[in-house]
């Protein structure tokens, strides 16, 4: 039976039921029927909201990062006014998306209204689509109208790089993306991929990860697994081979190789140094540097990138033979972009943050994205009341499923310092025993994580 929001937060901790009544209680001053209209008739030509007075910062993109920013700016700078600019009507969310796959959880669980939270917390919604940023007039253009800022939080999420695979050919790159979707992007990728799953009636189902840093580096092996506990609690005779870009499993890493040989060891094969060298979505064959295979149904990743809106903004870094790093080139702790202050950037698209090479990128995880907003929110209150805010750094904690009955997850734990160089350091705790109780603890993380966009 899958598990309904209402099931799920009734059976969350105290701690995050008391959080979530305490958050939902309304104040005057945020009440719905005081809060500006979301959907505006807009024109492409014209100015969305006429800008008063008070500072405005426009959040844009709504997803782990964003929200958490504009909530919390809400509530830490309540001078500001925040606009909050997503392309979606609702959010999706990919964390627990895997479970949902499998009939763990329900759709209800992974979706929530932008509407409610933003006129309890008093920002501004607006559904469109960014369509430009244009820094030096300070100027956010969208499918509706532009919008005028003091200060921008761009939380954009990733895009795909298809073309490192296709170059200009768009008709196999969209041919793979349409029939053959990764789904790390919420959310039509999602359904996609679920309908390709539950029609499934056998053979060789291949995915792919493709070379780091990407969006949620352990869930492509939990979805692994869990698609193969599938296979082998409806009786399919299908087998999956893991293609993975790196040189062997990480993180928790110990954990799931212990899944895979211990619960999939007959159905699921692991092939680590696998580069895809080319895909041909239409004879369905993927060309590796590990090997060719053929496949019934494959989940494709191409590699990852900061999302549209850091390249629009100018803040995708350069290598040193000049080509895009792919990734927002940000001051490492006050998270601003480089060459303007007034452009933060959270979340997945931020770029190399350290040195040290076992660390590089904070993990692309919904729970750094989360902390970000907050981190962010604090340091623009103390700007705007003319303080130097103090650094903070975020922290990290992720819970993968591995077997579905019965329920077994594994877990990672990150901590961030700055050592005594001013050098950002990581620590990583890996919980490779599988076992029930990180199970309830992620479905608790979860309700925490919600209860803390949504209340
Ligand atoms: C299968 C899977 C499992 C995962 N599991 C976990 C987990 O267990 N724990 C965890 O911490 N993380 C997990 N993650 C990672 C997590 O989903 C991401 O790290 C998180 O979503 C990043 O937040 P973000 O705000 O940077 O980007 P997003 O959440 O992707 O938000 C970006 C938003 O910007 C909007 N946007 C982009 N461009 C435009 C535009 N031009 N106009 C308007 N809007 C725009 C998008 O619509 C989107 O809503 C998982 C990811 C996947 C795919």
């Amino acid at each position: 039976m899958p598990i309904d929001r209402r099931q799920f937060l009734a059976g969350a901790a105290g701690a995050s039921a008391s959080l979530l009544t305490a958050c939902a209680a309304p104040t005057a001053s945020n009440t719905a029927a005081s809060a500006p209209l979301p959907f505006l008739v807009g024109s492409p030509s014209e100015a969305l909201i006429a800008k008063g007075k008070a500072p405005r910062v426009v959040v844009c993109g709504g997803g782990w990062g964003g929200l958490s920013a504009a909530k919390n700016i809400r509530q830490m700078a309540p001078q500001a006014e925040v606009v909050l600019l997503e392309r979606n009507p609702v959010f999706f969310s990919c964390p627990m998306s895997n479970k949902w796959l499998v009939d763990i959880v329900d759709s209800q669980f992974l979706t929530h209204d932008y509407l409610q939270v933003s006129e309890r917390h008093g920002y501004r919604f607006i559904q469109s689509e960014i369509t430009q940023i244009d820094r030096d007039t300070k100027r956010v253009h969208t499918s509706l109208g532009h919008l005028d800022y003091d200060l921008l939080v761009l939380a954009p999420g990733i895009r795909y790089g298809y073309e490192t695979w296709f170059g200009n050919d768009r008709r196999a790159a969209e041919a793979t993306r349409a029939r053959f979707p990764g789904a790390y992007i919420p959310n039509a990728e999602h359904y996609a991929l679920k309908r390709a799953l539950h029609a499934f009636k056998g053979g060789e189902w291949v995915m792919n990860l493709p070379p780091p840093p990407q969006r949620c580096p352990p869930s492509p092996y939990e979805r692994a697994c869990l698609v193969a506990w599938w296979f082998k609690t409806h009786n399919i005779k299908g087998r999956i081979t893991i293609l993975d870009h790196k040189d062997g499993v990480r993180p928790i890493g110990v954990g799931f190789r212990e899944a895979f040989r211990d619960l999939y060891g007959d159905i699921l094969t692991y092939v680590p140094n696998a580069h895809v060298q080319e895909i041909d979505p239409f004879a369905q064959r993927i060309k590796t540097s590990a090997g060719d295979m053929k496949f019934d149904h494959a989940v494709i990743m191409a590699p990852h990138q900061a999302g549209d809106l850091a390249w629009k903004a100018g803040a995708v870094g350069t290598r040193p033979d000049g080509k895009p790093t792919g990734w927002a080139d940000v001051d490492n702790k006050m998270l601003t972009m480089k060459g303007d202050d007034d452009v933060y950037v959270i979340g997945d698209a931020v770029g190399q943050v350290s040195p040290l090479p076992n660390f590089l990128f904070y993990p692309k995880a919904g729970h750094v994205a989360n902390a970000h907003g907050r981190i962010v929110a604090r340091y623009i209150a103390e700007r705007l009341a003319g303080r130097a805010p103090k650094v903070e750094l975020p922290d990290n904690l992720c819970y993968m499923l591995v077997n579905g009955s019965p329920r077994e997850a594994i877990a990672v734990q990150f901590d961030y310092r700055i050592n005594d160089q001013g050098i950002l350091e990581q620590a990583q705790i890996d919980d490779n025993d599988r076992r029930e109780a990180l199970v309830s603890e992620d479905f608790r993380w979860y309700a925490r994580m919600m209860g803390d966009l949504f209340s």
